[in-house]
C-alpha cells in the first residue's frame, strides 16, 4: 500500500512532536508499505517569517516573501528525515524543487500544475521514506511559489492523485471533522463519514480544518482523505464523494464570527446599480458573501452585503470615494454580526430543513438579519453575540449531539 501523510504545523511544533509523528511514521513503514510524508512549517514558523520581512520591508516583494516563506517547510522536512534516521530507518526529505511540483506563476497563492513523480517512487523503490515540504511549488521561471496560507493540504491530496496512493491522510491537532466546534457546542459528536461537497462548504466557512482548495482536488481527483489527530489513535474522518453510514439530513453547523454587514442605503431603483456597486468593491478587492437587495420604495433601493472583517475599511473606503457615481444616501455598517451555517447532503432530498433552522432560532428568540443558501447550505446573519446559543439551538433541534 502507498500511503501519503500529511502532518500539520502543530502536530511537528516541536523536536518531541516531530519525533512522535517520526515514529507513527516508521510503524506504517514497518508494515511493509509506502510512506511518503508532506509536512507544514513547525509551529507558528510561518507567521513568524512573514512578521520578520515586514520589519525590513512593510510591502515585501512577493517573489521574496514566498522565497522566505519556503524555508519554514524545509526546516521541518529535514528535522523529519533525521529523527527517522535515528530510528534506524532510511529517510529522504525533497523540497519542492527537488520533486519538482510545479505551479503557476503567481508568487503567494499558486495553484500546482503538475508534478513529476519519478525521484518519488525511485526513493520508494531504493525503500526509503520520502518527506516532502507541503504549501510550496516552482514556476516557469524556477522560483519558489506557495500555494495559499493552509495550502500544505493541497500538496499532500496533489501528491496521492498523481502517485495513485491508496490512502490520503491528513493529520491535525483535532480528532476529525465534528457536528459543531466542541469549544462551542459540548455535545458536538465526530462523524464518521463526511462528503467532499459537506466539507468543502464547511472548510469555506472557515471550520479550519482542511484547505479547500485541497477537497476540490480530492472530489476531482477521488481521492478519499482521512482527517484525524497525531495526537492519539482515534479513527478520524473520511471525506468522500458519497457517504452511507450516516445519512443524516444535516452533516454540521458552523459559525463564523469573522463577518461584518454593510448596507448602502437610498440607491436609484434602475439597471445598473448593483453591477456599479460590486464592481467598484471587486476593484477594491473585496470579497463580498452575502447580498440582500430591498424591495424599491420611491425609486430607491438599499443593498446589503456582507464581508470579512479584514475587508470592511477598504469596503467603505472604495464605496465613500464613489459616493456620486454610485448616486447612494448613506452607508450603515453592522461589525457584531456572525454567521451561522447548516450544512448537509441531505437537504437536497428533504424539504422544511431551512423552515427547521428557522424554528430553532425563533425557539431561542434569535432575531435572523440575513439569509442566504446553497443545494446543501442555509446561513443565517445574526448578532454576534447570540451566536453560540443559535448553534446550540439548532445543534439541538436537528438531533446532532451524543
Ligand atoms: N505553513 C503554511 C501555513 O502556515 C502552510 C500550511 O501549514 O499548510 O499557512
Ligand atoms: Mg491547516
Amino acid at each position: 500500500m502507498l500511503i501519503v501523510k500529511k502532518f500539520g504545523g502543530t502536530s511537528v511544533g516541536s523536536p518531541e512532536r516531530i519525533m512522535n509523528v517520526a515514529i507513527r511514521c516508521v510503524e506504517d513503514f514497518k508494515k511493509g508499505h509506502d510512506v511518503v510524508v508532506v509536512l507544514s512549517a513547525m509551529g507558528k514558523t510561518t507567521d513568524e517569517l512573514i512578521e520578520l520581512a515586514h520589519k525590513v520591508n512593510p510591502k515585501p516583494p512577493k517573489r521574496e516573501l514566498d522565497m522566505l516563506m519556503t524555508t519554514g517547510e524545509q526546516i521541518s522536512v529535514a528535522m523529519m528525515a533525521m529523527a527517522m534516521d535515528s530510528l534506524g530507518v532510511r529517510a529522504v526529505s525533497l523540497n519542492a524543487y527537488q520533486v519538482a511540483m510545479h505551479t503557476t506563476s503567481r508568487y503567494g497563492n499558486a495553484r500546482l500544475k503538475r508534478i513529476d513523480s519519478d525521484r518519488i517512487r525511485h526513493e520508494l523503490e531504493d525503500h526509503k521514506i520520502v518527506i516532502v515540504t507541503g504549501f510550496q511549488g516552482i514556476n516557469k521561471y524556477d522560483d519558489y511559489t506557495t500555494l495559499g496560507r493552509g495550502g500544505s493540504d493541497t500538496t499532500a491530496v496533489a501528491l496521492a492523485a498523481a502517485l495513485h496512493a491508496d490512502a490520503c491522510e491528513i493529520y491535525t491537532d483535532v480528532d476529525g471533522v465534528y457536528t459543531c466546534d466542541p469549544r462551542i457546542v459540548k455535545s458536538a459528536r465526530k462523524l464518521k463519514e463526511i462528503t467532499y461537497d459537506e466539507m468543502l462548504e464547511l472548510a469555506t466557512l472557515g471550520a479550519g480544518v482542511l484547505h479547500n482548495r485541497s477537497v476540490e482536488m480530492a472530489k476531482k481527483y477521488g481521492v478519499t482523505l482521512v482527517v484525524r489527530s497525531s495526537l492519539n489513535y482515534s479513527e478520524g474522518t473520511l471525506v468522500k464523494e458519497d457517504t452511507k453510514v450516516e445519512r443524516m439530513l444535516i452533516s454540521g453547523v458552523a459559525v463564523d464570527k469573522n463577518a461584518d454587514r454593510i448596507s448602502v442605503i437610498g440607491l436609484k431603483d434602475q439597471p445598473g446599480v448593483a453591477f456599479r456597486l460590486f464592481d467598484v468593491l471587486a476593484k477594491a478587492n473585496v470579497n463580498v458573501d452575502m447580498i440582500l437587495q430591498s424591495i424599491g420604495r420611491d425609486g430607491t433601493k438599499d443593498i446589503s452585503f456582507t464581508c470579512d472583517d479584514g475587508a470592511i475599511d477598504d469596503a467603505i473606503k472604495a464605496l465613500e470615494a464613489n459616493k456620486e457615481r454610485l448616486g447612494y444616501k448613506s452607508l450603515d455598517t453592522l461589525e457584531d454580526v456572525a454567521k451561522v451555517s447548516i450544512v448537509g447532503a441531505g437537504m437536497m432530498s428533504h424539504p422544511g430543513v431551512a423552515a427547521k433552522m428557522f424554528e430553532a432560532l425563533y425557539n431561542a428568540g434569535i432575531n435572523i438579519n440575513m439569509i442566504s443558501t446553497s443545494e446543501i447550505r442555509v446561513t443565517v446573519l445574526i448578532r454576534e453575540k447570540e451566536a453560540e446559543r443559535a448553534a446550540e439551538a439548532i445543534h439541538d433541534l436537528f438531533d446532532l449531539g451524543d
